[in-house]
């Protein structure tokens, strides 16, 4: 096999890997650097020979993996995308959400290469998308050559797959982005557990341990209690979140607990794109045994949408719970103007319930002291931190020792590190070596034979 890594800056961002197994040629997602705008922001296509791959597989509908399918697929338009049924209805919405904020970045950013594509790219890619059942292997053929490709549940978020290949030489493992635990929406991975040549598994937390005391239940009841204390004393709660996964996911939550009398009975504010995406759950639920997904959510927490315009420093339109994106609180988002409202305000709470990287607004806001006054740069907006400011691990990510336990189980001959920071793949390339496996930590635009 050969890999080729294309994310340029390295880590976790634009992910897009390049692949050739037994002379097939392919390629697994192709997404957009979170951190980065326009050019900056795109994984590295070059490597690939124009119109020389024989298929693409979508992992999953997070930008990071989705946001430039529409550029990779436009250069290779023979080779079919092979996705989930949910991620096939999934991407459509955030992909036209996707041209929608570059249209606005266009001017904002002054970028004039954005958009990177139009409607018309969008329409070509849906052509070329051919959902596959999981656990059901497609067999390809080439050359006289042949082989399987199967999509297995991984969790995360819905949609998610891991693919496993084999050909007649090798038989290789992508865990995507990957969680055993089962969410209230959401099934955990089942991935298979048959032995593997080749292991390339996603490292997103091998940099953090988790507390045993801290499981995931535990850290929802936790989560509950701030936000209840919170609304208890008249303030208001932001929960900067993921629009897609992370926000129904809540949405549940929140709607158990208000039946439970456990938070007080305020509004939920969620911004237009989780609430579209609700439909679009409800929908695939229907199809799916592994996604538990009902609109109604949204009617019986009561939820209502962001007002339209946000203004920095504005009072909000009532006390509530903001369950608004983004999830690490980036630049010009709903969760990032918002904040500016709330920050300065002591009865107010801002808790984030994911990951932040510590170069987002969101990690620089969890470093920053109580009274320390925080910049908002790209507005040019300061508020001293009175607001109460907590961080709970509810991650859509497997835990690293869950990880190295599957790598056990698989017993591969080589395992590739990819979608963490150089931290976390240090930590999975010790622990895993023991295992006597060959371990590659790729570095980008690289090519590795094994
Ligand atoms: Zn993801
Ligand atoms: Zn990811």
């Amino acid at each position: 096999m050969k890999f080729t890594d294309l994310n340029p800056h390295g880590g976790i961002g634009a992910n897009c890997s390049f692949c050739e197994v037994d002379g097939f040629r392919f390629a697994i997602d192709s997404g957009l650097h979170p951190k980065f705008a326009g050019a900056e922001s795109l994984p590295d296509h070059s490597l690939i020979e124009r119109n020389s791959l024989d298929f693409i597989i979508l992992t999953h509908c997070h930008l990071d993996h989705l946001g430039t399918l529409p550029l990779l697929s436009r250069e290779h338009p023979d080779a079919p995308v092979f996705l989930s049924y949910g991620s096939s209805v999934i991407s459509r919405r955030m992909l036209s959400n996707s041209i929608s904020v570059m249209r606005r970045q266009r001017s904002e950013l002054n970028l004039p290469e954005l958009p990177l594509y139009g409607r018309g790219d969008l329409s070509s890619l849906y052509s070329r998308m051919k959902p596959l059942s999981t656990d059901e292997p497609l067999t390809l053929e080439k050359d006289g050559r042949s082989i399987e490709v199967t999509l297995h549940h991984a969790g995360h978020v819905a949609g998610a797959v891991s693919v496993t290949i084999r050909s007649e030489k090798q038989r290789v493992f992508f865990t995507g982005d990957i969680l055993f635990n089962d969410q209230r929406t959401l099934n955990g991975a089942r991935p298979p557990l048959a032995e593997v040549d080749v292991l390339v598994t996603e490292t997103t937390r091998g940099h953090t341990s988790r507390d045993p005391n801290c499981q995931r239940e535990a850290e929802i009841v936790n989560l509950l209690e701030a936000t209840r204390k919170t609304l208890a004393n008249g303030g208001s709660v932001l929960l900067p979140i993921f629009a897609l996964g992370r926000m129904q996911e809540m949405l549940l939550i929140l709607d158990e607990a208000f039946r439970r009398k456990a938070i007080p009975s305020v509004p939920v504010f969620c911004s237009g794109l989780g609430m579209d995406l609700v439909n679009h759950f409800h929908e695939i639920s229907r199809n799916s045994n592994d996604l538990r997904f009902n609109r109604k959510v949204l009617k019986s927490v009561g939820a209502r949408p962001l007002p339209r315009k946000l203004i920095p420093g504005r009072d909000l339109p009532m006390q509530g719970i903001y369950l608004v994106s983004s999830g690490m609180m980036v630049e010009n988002t709903p969760s990032y103007v918002l904040a500016t409202s709330m920050l300065g305000k002591d009865r107010n709470s801002i808790l984030f319930v994911g990951y932040c990287d510590p170069s987002t607004p969101g990690g620089k806001l969890l470093e920053t002291q109580p009274d320390e006054p925080f910049e908002f740069k790209e507005i040019d907006w300061v508020e001293p931190v009175r607001a109460k400011i907590h961080q709970f691990d509810l991650s859509g990510h497997a835990d690293r020792e869950e990880l190295v336990a599957l790598a056990k189980k698989l017993s591969p001959k080589t395992i590739i590190l990819h979608h963490g920071d150089p931290e976390s793949r240090d930590w999975f390339s010790s622990t895993l070596s023991p295992l006597g496996a060959k371990i590659i930590d790729p570095e980008p635009l690289v090519t590795y034979e094994t």
